[in-house]
């Protein structure tokens, strides 16, 4: 790879501008020997950059951090609590921002590394990512992404030439992420703790101005600032339910303010109907389980409400009775964008799950889907799309879903009866979804050297409601004897 000449990038600075006491100037590790292994041309159109140019050795350079004329590249500093406990000094350990570029749409991104080297906050990690876990990152935010559900993107998975170590060597990559931000609660967290008021308020300016602009004009701008925050979280975290995704590891450093999905380390999607679901295999208290994961968001945000309390009034009990009026709103927030989102799936009302709450269709009738689906272990994504079919007098592929088809049958009158929309259940019902034996088999072959299945995967669930001839696998359920998933963060 040649080092560049000059620099057709150059990325905004505005984060180490405006928070310099939270970036910290740091180089990326130079790869042994870099090989792109994935690049998403739809995202560099989004972003104006030039996908040919990307592949070029001058493009490259700019992928991997190597281009150090293209912008300040800062680690940022970051708190969180972690599985419920408070960690002060977390930050970007294998993590840069590149920083900031202006997409097509005039909104700003920022650029950022993964498995970029050691920094300040590397504690006793390497710095380093893996290919395998890297890819799987890439392949699950694209699938988020193209399901509709707000997340940052991946633009490039590169090799990095470096053997790393974990329980074996494995091959090491750097990936390229896109974001409409990193802040996250635990950058509020780091600057609350800091005891630097001018700090915390120049960073709620900063994510002001960034993401919720409207809240510059309220009467309480940090106030507003907050109430976005629960707003766009409730949100996201009702598409999750509503797609069946489970992130795994909901700390505080891992939830944004933007109400993007960040940080796919042992992510999965459900496949069988069970709010008990955890697959991390750090969680064993079950803290992340699908079922749990409002009330971690709710948890989460009053976490955040906490870090704002100096911003909010001059007296901290007034200061707290704002902060848990608004804090208070969650659960009704949450509740009509998962029912919204709900309804949308049962083809009963034009509503997204942003949309607020879905009237006309009965609680009850949700409630007892629930119970149908939990008592009967349906697969989540096959359920919904075979639903569908029963709205064109095709009963069989739902009720094959059961052992006894009349199970089902007073359910379906009454949801029958409210005469749903195909169309619209089959434009938000997904057909593929990264099911976990898939991305297993694509993750595998690509470590090994075959890109062939990772290809067809990533094809599939990027274009997630268009049944397609060829894909039938794509859309069944785990054979029996894939056996019980678990994942790995930190990988
Ligand atoms: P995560 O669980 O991925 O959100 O990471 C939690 C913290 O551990 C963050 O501060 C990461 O930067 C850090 N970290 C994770 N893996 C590594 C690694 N291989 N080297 C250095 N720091 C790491
Ligand atoms: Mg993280």
């Amino acid at each position: 790879m040649s080092t560049p000449t000059s620099s057709t990038i150059h990325l905004d600075a505005q984060f180490a501008e405006a928070l310099p006491e939270m970036a910290v100037p740091t180089a990326a590790e130079v790869p042994a020997k870099a090989q792109l292994v994935a690049v998403n041309d739809a995202l560099a159109a989004e972003l104006g950059l030039d996908a040919d140019w990307l592949r070029s050795d001058d493009g490259t350079a700019f992928l991997t951090g190597q281009d150090t004329a293209a912008g300040t590249f800062v680690a940022q500093a970051y708190s969180g609590h972690q599985f419920g406990n408070f960690n002060p000094h977390l930050g970007d350990g294998r993590a840069l921002l590149l920083g900031e570029l202006r997409n097509r749409a005039g909104r700003l991104r920022d650029i950022g590394l993964k498995g970029s080297g050691r920094t300040r906050f590397s504690r006793m990690g390497d710095g380093r990512a893996v290919l395998g876990p890297m890819l799987r990152e890439y392949l699950i935010s694209e699938a988020m992404a193209a399901l509709g559900v707000p997340t940052t993107r991946s633009l490039a998975v590169i090799a990095t030439g470096h053997g790393v170590r974990r329980e074996t060597i494995q091959p090491g990559a750097m990936l390229v992420r896109v974001a409409s931000s990193h802040l996250r609660v635990g950058s509020f967290q780091y600057a609350r703790v800091a005891g630097d008021d001018d700090l915390l308020r120049r960073l709620a300016d900063h994510a002001i101005a960034r993401h919720h602009p409207d809240a510059a004009d309220a009467e309480n701008p940090y106030l507003a600032l907050l109430d976005a925050v629960i707003s766009a979280q409730a949100s996201l975290v009702a598409q999750w339910m509503n797609v069946g995704f489970i992130h795994g590891v909901m700390n505080t450093d891992n939830m944004t303010i933007s109400g993007e999905t960040i940080d796919y380390g042992p992510c999965a999607f459900m496949d069988h109907f069970d709010p008990a679901t955890v697959f991390s295999s750090i969680d064993a208290q079950r803290r992340y389980a699908y079922g749990n994961q409002p009330q971690i968001a709710h948890w989460n945000l009053v976490r955040f409400a906490e870090t704002l309390l100096p911003l909010l009034t001059d007296t901290p009990e007034r200061g707290i009775e704002l902060a848990e009026a608004s804090l208070r709103r969650f659960p009704d927030l949450y509740t009509d964008a998962w029912r919204a989102g709900l309804a949308a799936k049962l083809g009963l009302s034009a509503g997204s799950a942003s949309a607020g709450s879905a009237d006309g269709v009965p609680p009850e009738l949700l409630g007892d889907l629930m119970d149908l689906l939990t008592s009967h272990a349906l697969d989540f994504t096959t359920f919904f799309r075979a639903l569908a079919r029963v709205t064109s007098d095709d009963r069989t592929p739902v009720t094959s879903l059961v052992s006894e088809p009349e199970a089902l049958d007073a359910w379906l009158t009454r949801w029958l009866d409210l005469s749903p929309d195909r169309e619209l259940m089959d434009r938000t019902n997904p057909v593929y979804i990264p099911r976990n034996h898939l991305v297993e088999e694509a993750l595998d072959a690509a470590t090994g050297g075959d890109l062939a299945p990772f290809g067809t995967l990533l094809d599939a669930v990027t274009s997630p409601f268009t049944e397609r001839a060829g894909f039938e696998r794509y859309a069944q359920p785990a054979p029996e004897d894939f056996g019980p998933y678990t994942t790995y963060c930190g990988t």
